[in-house]
């Protein structure tokens, strides 16, 4: 407490005038010189030692003395969710926050806090104590914003977040819910009134069993790249998070709840763990390579040596990918570089042919297999000098780190 007194004794308190402050006002003009006091104790010290006196707070207006009754209001506000860590915010009156700037330059204060600091410092005080519960600054689960103004509280519920692999087991299902063309979602004769493509989606079989137990507002699923509507996804699955919106639970049974996603029998998964929004983006953006298991019929029919070798000349080739035909609508049309890592044929039975081929992220590989009408070079189908159709398409691998 010495460095606080030999700064208030240094301050010229005659610049107050008749301005009068409480304890919390007086010590927080130095509440940032000397650890492990409250402004509050500060404040008393510096009133023992200088001697100014007592009266209504000019700059506050009783707001530090209501932290106790801020803080019931923020208790029952979050009441009704669930959560191991927050935070508080706070909106301070813009005329008090004027009042403060004006003092602070009036005193010329030597390490003055803000208002709205120890507004969510003390608040945090008591609803950890009431709660048991610890404030979190950087990663809340939930944030409580007191208007003291209005004795009003807003609560913003930040996302859970579950990680696990997820292999699709049919074809003609998307990743994701993906809304009706023609009606944009609002259900029309074309989509039966579902607004929807599709009946489901991976994201919502998995969603389904997490929002149930969750309570959750709304969902996204983030996948690391995602298989055309008509593959499959199968072998270790495809990495993803789930992100459940404002959601009311956050301890759920997790076992129970892959248990209901495995018996859809359209959609598993290996496994749901908690996940943090830092690991989104990374996920997204990750480079992984991908292997497929490749179906395809030749016009005309290609002995298998031809094809051996032809595939043997492709691996590693630079290959240049204009943007598909089947895309080009909703994506730019620019042209891609990619290269196929390997590539083993598997089976040949007449104009049948099984591979399977191990690309780079982002490679089109069906078009690598036909060449999209010449829009990428080189493919299978032009140094075979044959039409290959694709006819079934898997993911078997996706290599992640
Ligand atoms: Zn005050
Ligand atoms: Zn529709």
């Amino acid at each position: 407490m010495d460095e606080v007194l030999s700064a208030a004794r240094s301050t010229h308190w005659s610049r107050l005038n008749d301005r009068t402050l409480c304890d919390s006002c007086l010590g927080r003009l130095f509440g940032k010189i000397g650890h492990g006091y409250t402004n509050e104790a500060r404040g008393r010290s510096i009133r023992r030692e200088t001697g100014l006196q007592e009266g209504p707070c000019w700059l506050c207006v009783g707001l530090t003395a209501r932290y106790t009754d801020l803080a019931d209001l923020v208790v029952r506000k979050l009441e009704p969710w669930e959560f191991d860590s927050f935070a508080i915010g706070s909106k301070i009156d813009p005329e008090i926050a004027a009042r403060e700037e004006v003092l602070w330059s009036d005193l010329g204060a030597a390490g003055p806090e803000p208002l709205k600091a120890e507004v969510n410092r003390e608040v945090g005080k008591v609803v950890s104590d009431r709660l048991r519960k610890e404030p979190d600054l950087t990663h809340p689960e939930i944030v409580a914003v007191i208007d003291p103004a209005f004795d009003h509280v807003d609560v913003q519920v930040n996302p859970l977040y579950l990680r696990g692999r997820y292999r699709k087991l049919v074809r003609g299902m998307p990743q994701t819910r993906w809304p009706c063309r023609r009606c944009m979602g609002k259900g029309c004769d074309r989509c039966g009134g579902t607004g929807k493509m599709y009946p489901t989606s991976v994201e919502e079989v998995i969603a389904a069993e997490v929002m149930r137990e969750s309570g959750g507002r709304a969902h996204a699923l983030h996948g690391m790249g995602r298989e055309d509507v008509d593959a499959r996804m199968l072998g270790r699955g495809r990495p993803f998070i789930l992100e459940v919106k404002e959601p009311h639970r956050r301890h759920l049974d997790l076992p129970g709840a892959v248990a209901r996603i495995n018996a859809s029998g359209i959609v598993e998964v290996d496994a749901l763990v908690p996940a943090t929004a830092g690991e989104v983006v990374p996920l997204k953006e990750d480079r992984a390579a991908k292997t497929y298991r490749i179906a395809l019929r030749m016009a005309p029919p290609v002995e298998e040596a031809k094809l051996k070798s032809t595939l043997l000349a492709l691996v590693l080739e630079p290959i240049a990918q204009r943007t598909p035909e089947r895309v080009v609508h909703r994506r730019a049309d620019t042209i891609r570089h990619r290269r196929v890592l390997s590539a083993d044929v598997r089976g040949v039975e007449g104009d049948r042919v099984e591979l399977r081929v191990t690309a780079e992220a982002g490679t089109y590989v069906k078009e690598w297999v036909h060449g999209d009408g010449g829009r990428t070079r080189p493919s299978l189908a032009e140094r075979l000098g044959a039409a290959c159709e694709v006819l079934e398409l898997d993911v078997l691998d996706v290599h992640d780190g």
